[in-house]
């Protein structure tokens, strides 16, 4: 995969496109190796291993990547590309039989009973004909979605060898989701001695002072230039690369600048933008923006996942005095469930037909982890009343 953030030295994850190319300061937050800032024509910039590459960085797939958030391929093969190009130039549906399992075309009936395809949401991102709205729509689900699988695969690695790894991988995703989040997307028009540009971009401070920037990046092309706003969206950095996707044809590239377009209709580039929903945060994004660590580190339990005072008492203190303290103690610890998975606490003693058990191996996990848990709940390990 391809590794967008680097550790540096207090901690903090620092994002690839804030640092220069070359040797870093920073390193790997899976194994500590220090890292190269890799900025290349051909490959996204990504940080690589000052050394051998770590095996959980040599993992294959989009792990810690946002969903359809910098390459609009949709990771489609060789062939369901080209059959889907055909499709979209040359009206050639010879292969949207199989295309629409990939919900990337729909099929319906014309009322002459003729079957005719359409291109899905899904199928229209690739050549950016998807409006920006539409998109937000498709793209906020995939990215809540990997965010729950992350979460959940970071809780069930509890206490397992691969903890650590799981995770790094939702700390890392919680910081690509910050970063699109709290950036207000920015649209302006410039209006210099050769014509009217417009160029967007994200920014994380107020508008006058990346408008200066812009003066000054311009300077040596144009002179003195007027800049005038034409809209900001708050929380909307997701759409900056999908836009420059869908406009590229009237991309105007100066010098190294990328950001700049000739458009030749104004008024639907801004109904395009102006029909966006303002973003409405959901309770996870919303603690994502405010730099809380996840549910996983805070030992946040959900109360399905918390034991009555007696049982979690027994299973610190496994007596059958404990046990039997009240009934169903014993069902509780024994039919324990966590996220979806039958994990029982307790296990027998082998060997014996005792019917005192022990803890099981996520019996220990589930008491060390969650001790200061119930502590917190004031379910103190003393004998309750
Ligand atoms: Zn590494």
């Amino acid at each position: 995969m391809y590794l967008p953030y680097g550790v540096s030295d207090d901690g903090q994850l620092i994002y690839i496109e804030s640092i220069g190319r070359g040797k870093t300061t920073l390193r790997c937050p899976y194994c500590n190796m220090p890292l190269i800032a890799r900025k290349g024509e051909r490959l996204a910039p990504h940080f690589a291993h000052d050394g051998k590459t770590c095996r959980e960085v040599k993992r294959s797939g989009e792990t810690v990547a946002l969903p359809v958030y910098d390459s609009f391929r949709l990771h489609l093969s060789g062939k369901a590309w080209d059959a889907l190009r055909r499709f979209h130039d040359e009206s050639d549906d010879g292969d949207c039989y199989w295309l629409e399992d990939y919900g990337l075309v729909k099929s319906f009936i014309t009322p002459y009973g003729n079957k005719r395809y359409n291109l899905t949401h899904k199928g229209k991102i690739p050549f950016g004909d998807l409006s920006l709205n539409l998109f937000n729509q498709f793209q906020e689900p995939l990215i809540r979605e990997r965010y729950e699988t992350l979460e959940r695969v970071a809780w069930l690695a509890l206490g397992q060898e691969s903890e650590a790894t799981k995770l790094i991988d939702l700390k890392l995703f919680r910081a690509q989701m910050r970063r699109i989040l709290e950036a207000t997307l920015y649209f302006v028009e410039v209006r210099t001695g050769e014509g009217v540009l417009h160029k967007i971009g994200v920014t994380t401070r107020p508008l006058e002072q990346r408008i200066a920037e812009i003066r000054h990046d311009l300077d040596p092309y144009f002179g003195t230039v007027e800049i005038l706003s034409l809209g900001t969206w708050m929380h909307r950095g997701n759409v900056e690369l999908y836009f420059k996707h869908r406009y590229r044809r009237f991309q105007r590239v100066i010098g190294r600048l990328t950001e700049y377009f000739a458009f030749d209709d104004i008024k639907r580039v801004l109904s395009d933008l102006r029909r966006m929903k303002a973003k409405e945060l959901t309770d996870i994004e919303r603690e994502v923006l405010n730099g809380e660590a996840s549910s996983v580190e805070r030992r946040i339990l959900q109360p399905d996942e918390m034991l009555s005072p007696e049982a979690w008492y027994a299973l610190c203190h496994l007596t059958k005095e404990n046990l039997d303290r009240r009934y169903g103690i014993w069902h509780e610890l024994h039919n324990f469930t966590w996220k979806g998975q039958h994990r029982s606490l307790i296990e027998p003693i082998p060997g014996t037909s005792s019917y005192l058990p022990r803890r099981s191996a996520f019996g220990e996990v589930y008491h060390a982890a969650f001790a200061a848990v119930y502590k917190r709940c004031s379910i103190e390990v003393e004998a309750p009343a």
